[in-house]
């Protein structure tokens, strides 16, 4: 049997059956790394770790009892999550050696659930970026095709998933970094309600918007993780206190009257004819299913960009303040003369050129006499962005659209122009300013074998529905069985 492509469903199955061990499992992963090492998926691997973690199942399997739906299942965890004795860099120089006394809220749910721990993988510099090309160890690949990057910055995450790795993903969504890569390497992933999931013990990019989800293959794998994961948490105060629902109980339930919205301004200029294409006959298949279609507008889409590029850098450069080689981040190299030479040599030497623009961009925007022009102005903007998307969710129940208006770039491509990195997230970060949940799931490939993604977006808490949603259409194709080839 083919261990490395089962779902987080299969492989319970399989360990419940003693068709296989959660060591087996384990070291099919291993194997899998070993054969596909050139995607550059891992910052850091903990092999002893997870052959330890998957022997303590193995043992509670042999005695008899009862495991829970994630024990056992190996995980690649986004280097941006702290993972207690377990070196979390960010993908960035400033932190290379940097191993947290504490864990995450995220990560600590599931290693109370017995989870197994193959590594912390690779993302843009503190979740900056579309390619995962700003990491300081350079892009991940992209697994049907390594000529391109997996996409980012969640870009590990993806490339691990679709390469048979690991079989899921934890990662962060703060303007498409779940989704993008998701889409560009052909995974399914959940950007959740903000709030929904708690952010305790995650490196902070915007804290407004950043949001943690699930990378998986199947549907029903995301509906697994979300129900573990999910809820308030008292170390996270915007985790507020709404009922985590049963995230499997309606996933059979099919789309039959669902009122689905398409937004026209999602299909604009420059989107490739191909993922438009793919994604229209999707949203056909849905029609087919019983779905009701409808074209609505939302005009505020063409400000988003805007919007989202003076709104984080200007959160990311105050979270990134504490990056100073005191209080985190490593001390500077060479001499030093006082004390704001330090700043500038542990700074200067730690950060990134994207993440040097950014601070620069923040600090600018919403500095005395420019945040009334930039900031504030961004913020009114957002209101009127949360305002549209409420409107719109009065007439229908979801939207359909593209994640991407384009599939991978190749590595390098766009590596010298930020502009082009900020544009390709035009179509996922209006969900991030509202801070509703929104889905991609695979929905074909291009002529030249690139996977392209569906984007499925809901109102707030409406997870529930999306997974239900994309569960349908999953199981009327056949994309989850298709696998790249090593
Ligand atoms: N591409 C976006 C950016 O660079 C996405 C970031 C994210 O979601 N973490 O800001």
């Amino acid at each position: 049997m083919d261990l490395n492509f089962l779902t987080i469903v299969e492989a319970h199955k399989g360990l419940l059956a003693k068709q296989f061990s959660a060591e087996d499992l384990v070291k099919a992963c291993q194997a899998q790394i070993a054969k596909t090492e050139k995607l550059n998926t891992f910052i850091t691997r903990t092999d002893d770790l997870a052959l330890e973690q998957a022997r303590k199942v193995d043992a509670k399997i042999a005695a008899g009892e009862t495991i829970g739906m994630l024990e056992g299942i190996p995980a690649g965890i986004k280097d941006l999550f702290n993972t207690r004795g377990v070196r979390t860099t960010c993908a960035s120089r400033i932190l290379e050696n940097f191993v947290p006394p504490y864990e995450s809220t995220a990560t600590r749910k599931l290693l109370e659930e017995g989870y197994v721990l193959m590594g912390k993988v690779n993302l843009d510099e503190f979740a900056c970026g579309t390619t995962s090309e700003f990491s300081f160890i350079g892009p991940s690949l992209n697994p049907w095709n390594p000529e391109y990057t997996a996409g980012g910055s969640s870009g590990g995450s993806v490339a691990g998933v679709s390469a048979g790795q690991f079989y899921y993903s934890l990662g962060t969504d703060t303007g498409g970094s779940i989704r993008l890569p998701a889409s560009w390497s052909g995974c399914v992933s959940l950007k959740v309600t903000y709030g929904r999931v708690s952010r305790f013990g995650v490196t902070a990019m915007a804290s407004s918007l950043d949001t943690i989800g699930p990378m998986a293959r199947s549907v029903e794998d995301i509906a697994v993780i979300m129900q573990v994961i999910a809820g308030h948490d008292p170390l996270d105060a915007t985790t507020p206190d709404v009922p985590v629902p049963d995230y499997s109980a309606d996933l059979k339930k099919g789309v039959q009257g669902l009122r689905i919205g398409v937004p026209k301004e999602y299909f604009g200029e420059g989107m490739d004819p191909e993922v438009n294409t793919l994604v229209r006959s999707a949203i056909k298949e849905y029609e087919k299913m019983g779905a009701v279609i409808t074209e609505v507008s939302l005009p505020m889409t063409k400000y988003g960009v805007a919007i989202y590029y003076v709104l984080v850098p200007t959160e990311l450069s105050t979270n990134l303040a504490r990056m100073d080689g005191l209080r985190f981040g490593r001390q500077p190299e060479g001499e030093v003369k006082d004390l704001i030479d330090y700043y500038f040599k542990s700074r200067g030497q730690g950060f990134g050129t994207e993440i040097k623009r950014r601070i620069m961009v923040g600090t600018f925007v919403s500095s005395a006499g420019y945040a009334d022009a930039y900031y504030k102005q961004a913020l009114k903007a957002r209101t009127l962005v949360c305002q549209e998307f409420e409107n719109v969710f009065k007439e229908v129940d979801v939207l359909m659209a593209p994640v991407v208006p384009m599939t991978a770039f190749k590595v390098g491509e766009n590596l010298n122009n930020p502009l082009a990195l900020y544009m390709a997230d035009i179509l996922t970060l209006p969900a991030n300013v509202a801070g509703i949940p929104s889905m991609s799931l695979p929905c074909g490939f291009t002529s030249k074998g690139m996977p392209v993604g569906l984007q499925i977006i809901g109102p707030h808490w409406s997870e529930p529905l999306l997974i239900q949603t994309g569960y349908a259409y999953e199981q009327a194709m056949g994309w989850k069985d298709m696998h790249p080839k090593f």
